[in-house]
């Protein structure tokens, strides 16, 4: 860093003695950023933070107090330095703890909740029951440098207080849904493994299989009909059926469809399921309060039938700001607003969290908060 900033400040007067300090310079950051990846790679040699800001406040407070008491001084002088910079840093810590993302917040409450969490082009929606226990639906995306389980799930449900998952369900095997999961996989106890296991030749999907066995994580393959009741919450499979004509084939239209009832409330996550799907659930699901919109609001999805059946009042669009598929497509966001349903998107609104005791719905997000009452079953 100091070389950094000394061929900084000659590069203007002499050019010719600036660039052999950069290029030293380049070489020793080469070196850490090595060193950071070795070390990150021993058994618990790095700890996951969430990604504020904040977060370099302690390092920062630390080296500056490294600084500060290695300067030459007496070894009285040092020590006392040394006391009053960790006081202060531990002060520093505490306040920036309280004031911030960082501190744990365990869900407590005794309503059924529904995180969408905004992972960028891909799904992640995490579930916590009445009583406490977690469901993941989905891991978020992994691109060529990034890993959303790794950088926004795991340490979004860490914040949430939540230590292990009840369930971990794949709605289909493509790296927008199926991409977090390994990295969470390895960072948190997972009880139970639910996926639609259609045979693909993705190499993702059988990394994870193998990874899932290697964990002796129960597995279990999700059909129609297939459910299960967790706090008084009834979690139900729609789709995939094995007797439809589109069986096994496109990955997309095998998606996990979910039901997720509390009380009078309910909620339909669709996947990437798109019109085909829809057209074969027609009759078959009736009204829900909040649907997860089908293929991140593509306009092969959402059609007006499925609109008509379901009415709900409000529905999530997981979608990445800027994305090159052009999602949500504006046909798609057309039918939603003719059927006058209230759009959430996590590229605008940030992640989605919808809290319901059965009678009423309340949606936070960055736009504010709004309430709505359940309608009756
Ligand atoms: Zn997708």
């Amino acid at each position: 860093v100091p070389a950094v900033v000394a061929s900084l400040a000659v590069g203007a007067a002499v050019p010719q003695l600036a660039a052999p300090l950069a290029a030293g310079a380049g070489v020793g950051l080469g070196l850490l950023q090595e060193i950071a990846r070795w070390g990150s790679a021993l058994p618990a040699g790095h700890l996951v933070m969430p990604a504020a800001p904040v977060a370099a406040i302690p390092s920062a407070a630390v080296l500056l107090a490294l600084l500060l008491t290695l300067r030459r001084t007496t070894t009285v002088e040092a020590l006392r330095r040394l006391g009053w910079t960790s006081a202060a840093v531990v002060w520093g810590w505490l306040i920036v703890v309280s004031l911030s993302d960082l501190r744990v917040r365990p869900d407590e409450g005794s309503e059924l909740a529904l995180h969408f969490l905004d992972v960028g082009q891909g799904d992640a929606a995490a579930i916590r029951t009445p009583g406490g226990h977690w469901i993941l639906i989905d891991g978020g995306p992994l691109g060529r440098s990034s890993d959303a389980g790794r950088s926004v799930v795991v340490p979004y449900l860490r914040r949430h207080g939540v230590r292990r998952l009840d369930a971990m369900v794949l709605s289909h095997a493509h790296a927008d849904h199926l991409g977090g999961f390994p990295s969470i996989l390895d960072r948190m106890a997972v009880l139970e493994v639910i996926d639609p296991a259609i045979a693909t030749a993705e190499p993702l999907y059988s990394g994870f299989l193998a990874q899932v066995e290697e964990l002796n994580a129960p597995w279990m393959r999700a059909r129609r009909g297939d459910g299960f009741m967790l706090d008084s919450v009834e979690f139900r499979v729609l789709h995939p059926d094995t007797t439809w004509d589109g069986w096994g084939q496109d990955l997309n239209e095998n998606s996990l469809v979910l039901s997720v009832e509390y009380r009078n409330f309910r909620a339909v996550l669709a996947g990437d399921a798109g019109l085909p799907v829809e057209a074969v659930l027609a009759g078959r699901v009736g009204r829900a309060d909040l649907l997860k919109v089908g293929h991140h609001g593509s306009r092969g999805a959402t059609g007006a039938r499925w609109l008509a059946e379901l009415r709900p009042t409000s529905a999530i669009i997981s979608v990445g700001d800027g994305n090159r598929y052009g999602h949500p497509a504006p046909e798609a966001m057309a039918r939603l607003s003719a059927a006058k349903v209230e759009i959430f998107r996590t590229d605008q609104d940030g992640t989605i969290e919808v809290r319901t005791d059965g009678r009423a719905m309340t949606i936070h997000s960055r736009r504010g908060v709004v309430t709505h009452t359940v309608s009756e079953p």
